[in-house]
């Protein structure tokens, strides 16, 4: 065995993570349902996360059977909800395609919805042990420093050095503890901004802590100042203590979530009304607030409006409106600003 997986291994016998869930009772179902969730998101936000999906989805068959709105209420508050779509879609794959059973190799494994290349290898090495590198964020950032690798880590050359890096690394036996050490590194020694190196295994052969600039890499990528896109959020009672809920077309943000109708301008409010043939009081204009996606802000207006007239029955027609019932549960995924807005509109 390498040097590096060596001491990464030692190290982990001594300091590793042992007590998180989705290590207790491993099944290719638990590391799936652990390693999507922890794409792009910490450990301390997936842990509750997890522990609710597998209480109400005990089995991939029985994720596989919930609606989608059952899955995306669940998933709500953790982001990025095209992995729960995917995460439905990839379980429904396992069922229909591989009789319920996780495929066991990497070809298989890339071709369920949501998981990629790192991902499989996660899932094929702590599910099944087999000697396949993973390449996240943590990892990335283990191997730039130790390497001292320039450039964007989104950038197609590095990558290829990278992913060239990580396979060389692997260690001939103990892949499941391996691939978990490295990822246990990179998020608790080899942080961000303030790595540990003086009790880190890997400091006698890390470049970046020889030439005492580790924090330099990754290499960050050039940041852009984010666009700032407005919309006002209609919160629009009926007298039965009542909202209008819309749901998110599947493409987009927030893509299949419950939001409120949404306009760029007072006066297209008005005017939705107006082709309603329906009239509504203005209550109250609250402050506006801002969601930050990764590739835009969006500042939110919350509106809120009495109707004083039924809305015409067209808009109710198909089940992407709803008259939600402040008094109970809602029963759907909901974007975190709406569900911030419907806690406030409720107390
Ligand atoms: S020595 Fe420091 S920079 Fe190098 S891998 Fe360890 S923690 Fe990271």
């Amino acid at each position: 065995m390498n040097s590096f997986s060596k001491k990464i291994l030692h190290w982990y016998d001594q300091h590793g993570r042992t007590d998180l869930p989705w290590q207790q009772n491993i099944t290719p179902y638990r590391v799936w349902l652990s390693e999507v969730m922890l794409q792009q998101t910490q450990v301390k936000t997936v842990i509750p996360y997890f522990q609710q999906f597998t209480k109400q989805f005990e089995t991939v068959e029985a994720l596989a059977n919930a609606s989608e709105d059952q899955v995306l209420k669940l998933w709500s508050g953790l982001g990025y909800y095209s992995r729960a779509r995917y995460l439905h879609q990839a379980a429904k794959q396992v069922c229909d395609d591989f009789s319920g059973r996780f495929p066991d190799n990497m070809e298989q494994m890339q071709s369920l919805k949501g998981v990629g290349r790192s991902t499989a290898a996660a899932i094929l090495s702590i599910a099944f042990e087999q000697p396949e590198a993973i390449l996240d964020g943590n990892v990335k950032r283990v191997l730039t420093r130790y390497e001292a690798i320039e450039g964007w880590t989104g950038k197609a050359s590095v990558l290829k050095r990278l992913w060239a890096v990580a396979e060389e690394y692997l260690p001939t036996s103990r892949n499941r503890d391996y691939t978990q050490a490295i990822m246990d590194l990179g998020a608790t020694v080899c942080t961000r901004s303030k790595p540990s190196c003086a009790v880190c295994p890997l400091q006698s052969g890390c470049t970046g802590f020889k030439q005492g600039n580790m924090t330099d890499y990754p290499t960050p990528k050039k940041k852009k100042a984010l666009p700032e896109k407005q919309i006002i959020m209609l919160i629009l009672k009926n007298p039965q203590h009542e909202v209008l809920m819309q749901k998110r077309p599947l493409i987009g943000i927030w893509g299949g979530l419950w939001c409120f109708p949404e306009f760029k301008t007072e006066q297209e409010v008005t005017k939705w009304l107006n082709k309603q043939n329906s009239k509504a009081k203005r209550i109250e204009k609250r402050a506006s607030f801002r969601h930050t996606f990764s590739h835009f802000h969006l500042s939110i207006q919350p509106l809120i409006m009495q109707l004083e007239s039924p809305l015409k029955e067209g808009v109710m027609e198909d089940d992407s409106s709803l008259w939600y019932n402040l008094n109970t549960e809602f029963e759907g995924g909901l974007a975190s600003p709406v569900q911030k807005l419907l806690q406030e509109i409720k107390s």
